[in-house]
């Protein structure tokens, strides 16, 4: 029997292609809020990193990083309790490195990365880069389970 720890990953054992036309339409309907709540986060964040940066000129602050540090982590909590972008398909979180499906166009032909190599998909031709500012793709797909999520993407 193989160990699976509670960090392993397990992909989720239905995928786009295991659902009908009307329950993907449900998933777009769900993860809508979902992705409205998630672009709100990321623009509130961005614009309070923007006003301590001017605060901390102003006010000519100089022990900033505990400031920086406090900011952060209630970034992570937020984001971890309350806007994790949750596919509602297979209820993983969508914003996270490729796994099985490319999220930008869906498709299940992506070539693996390795040292100093991005994720490519073979379909759309789409780099998918994680570099250390975050991730330069949209999330349109569920990257678990391949199902369409939102034709702006997060
Ligand atoms: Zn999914
Ligand atoms: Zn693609």
């Amino acid at each position: 029997m193989k160990f699976s720890g509670p960090f392993e990953y397990v992909p989720p054992t239905k995928t786009a292609s295991d659902y009908n036309e009307s329950e993907k339409a449900e998933f777009v309907k769900i993860f809508r809020p979902r992705a409205r709540d998630y672009r709100c986060l990321k623009a509130l964040f961005f614009g309070l990193c923007i006003a301590f940066f001017i605060a901390t000129i102003i006010f000519k602050i100089d022990d900033v990083f505990e400031l920086w540090f406090t900011l952060m982590a209630i970034y992570v909590v937020l984001y971890y309790t309350l806007f994790k972008p949750l596919c509602p398909a297979c209820n993983k979180n969508t914003d996270t490195r490729v796994r099985t499906f490319c999220p930008e166009c869906g498709s299940g032909k992506i070539s693996p990365g390795g040292f100093m190599r991005s994720i490519e998909c073979l379909s759309c031709g789409e780099v998918l880069r994680q570099g250390k500012g975050g991730r330069r793709y949209n999330v349109r797909y569920c990257t678990h389970c391949g199902v369409f999520l939102d034709s702006k993407g997060i």
